[in-house]
């Protein structure tokens, strides 16, 4: 199926998506004050929060400035939202402004404005290539959580036609796509998988018996293998998008796939958990994300995932800073030399030499200098050379920023349950 639709180019709104450094610094100060001060005026939470750091609205005038606060991490908001039923102070508009309340677990609830301005996720629905006049099929629950109708709303704000097909009921969701001729997929990569095979046992050719051009999906980690392979089947656009059930879109890709653009209305900074600065390019740190939605005003709300940014720039036009990929769960990092590594780090770079069969990366430390060693198995029949150590080598600071030397372990030294990365330093 080939369309005359332009999916690869274009904005949602061109003047926010691309201004200048100076000219988004400036929007996004004026935006930050104004929650601020709306916040502090109506969610107790915020009021107690700016408070306690003895912040006053005024004292925040620029993102830098969010700095003097901490970070409200998940389970805070849920203890919060216990000892102060149901939004535990976090609800900046009185409750006939709302339209739903959702709950995701915790349980914590999450309260959306009748005319919400957060358009958030139609940018991400915009540059994953949805239009005008698409049927985009929902395939993420529609019961309690809220991503399924964050993003029925975003096709509205699109003028597209929602099918909501909801999880599960594959056949009919195929038999749906195949009768309405659905031209959009929202869901799971993984469910996007389910489908296809569904279709051919139907009898439907990918291509010849459904319409599928374009799909945004969320929720899980999107290899680059899977994503082409359903591309060419399906011949369609795949884009991901990132964010949360608290704070709702913080990323999303473009065309160009270079990393996931910050939408143009909110703040999402890259903080050392240590010390809640924020981090420059390229450094590893917590995503923390303040949005301007006057409902539920979060200010540095803590995600606990990881990643960085960059801000080169991107061949789409779009000038917003892109997070390169969500490396994983906070909890489950170390620090080396001053940067964050996890293991799906590691995992990056055992995945291209295909001689490796296991490893695990040894940190220790010698004269109060951390030092780390990738120690590997390789598979029967490969050689532990000089040259594939000094490959290796090279392709450790690509995948986890921080030098490492490689030691070749006979087969089977590790044992059959180990750590990915095994912190070996003795601090007293
Ligand atoms: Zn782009």
């Amino acid at each position: 199926m080939t369309s005359a639709v332009d999916r690869t180019s274009g904005y949602y709104d061109q003047r926010l998506e691309t201004l200048s450094p100076e000219e988004r610094a400036a929007y996004q100060n004026a935006e930050l004050q104004r929650i601020v001060q709306h916040a502090y005026t109506n969610a107790p939470a915020i009021k107690k929060k700016l408070d306690k750091s003895n912040t006053k609205p005024g004292d925040i005038q620029t993102v830098k400035d969010l700095e003097r606060l901490p970070i409200t991490h998940k389970h805070e908001l849920g203890e919060l939202q216990q000892s102060e039923p149901p939004f535990g102070g976090f609800l900046g508009v009185p409750m006939d402004r709302l339209k739903r309340i959702c709950m995701s677990p915790g349980p914590i609830y999450e309260p959306e404005e009748i005319h919400s301005q957060n358009d958030r996720w139609t940018q991400a629905f915009f540059a994953a290539g949805f239009r005008k006049g698409d049927i985009g099929q929902i395939t993420f629950s529609y019961h309690l959580v809220p991503p399924a109708f964050w993003f029925e709303d975003a096709l509205h704000r699109l003028e597209c036609v929602a099918t909501p097909g909801g999880v599960g009921n594959t056949e009919l969701q195929v038999r749906m796509m195949h009768d309405l001729k659905v031209t959009g997929y929202i869901g799971t990569p993984s469910f996007l998988v389910a489908i296809s095979k569904k279709a051919g046992e139907a009898g439907y050719d990918l291509q010849r018996d459904l319409s599928i051009e374009v799909g945004f999906v969320a929720g899980e980690m999107l290899p680059e293998s899977l994503r082409s392979e359903l591309e060419e089947s399906f011949g369609m656009i795949v884009r991901q998008g990132y964010g949360t059930a608290d704070v709702g879109c913080l990323s999303y890709e473009c065309y160009h796939k270079e990393g996931m653009h910050f939408p143009y209305n909110c703040i999402v900074e890259i903080v050392d958990p240590d010390t809640g600065r924020q981090l420059g390019p390229g450094e590893t740190g917590e995503v923390v994300a303040t949005v301007f939605d006057e409902a539920y005003p979060m200010i540095r709300f803590g995600t606990g995932d990881l990643s960085y940014y960059t801000d080169e720039p991107c061949a789409c036009g779009r000038t917003t800073h892109r997070l390169t990929k969500i490396l994983g769960r906070l909890d489950q990092v170390t620090k080396v030399k001053g940067m964050f590594i996890h293991p799906s780090n590691a995992d990056e770079v055992a995945t291209k030499f295909p001689e490796i069969d296991r490893y695990q990366v040894v940190v220790t430390r010698k004269a109060h200098v951390d030092e780390m060693t990738f120690t590997v198995e390789l598979k029967e029949g490969c050689e532990a050379t000089e040259e594939l150590a000094e490959q290796i080598e090279e392709a450790i600071p690509n995948s986890m920023r921080v030098r490492g030397s490689v030691e070749f372990l006979d087969r089977d030294t590790l044992p059959e349950e180990y750590k990915k990365i095994d912190d070996r330093r003795k601090w007293d």
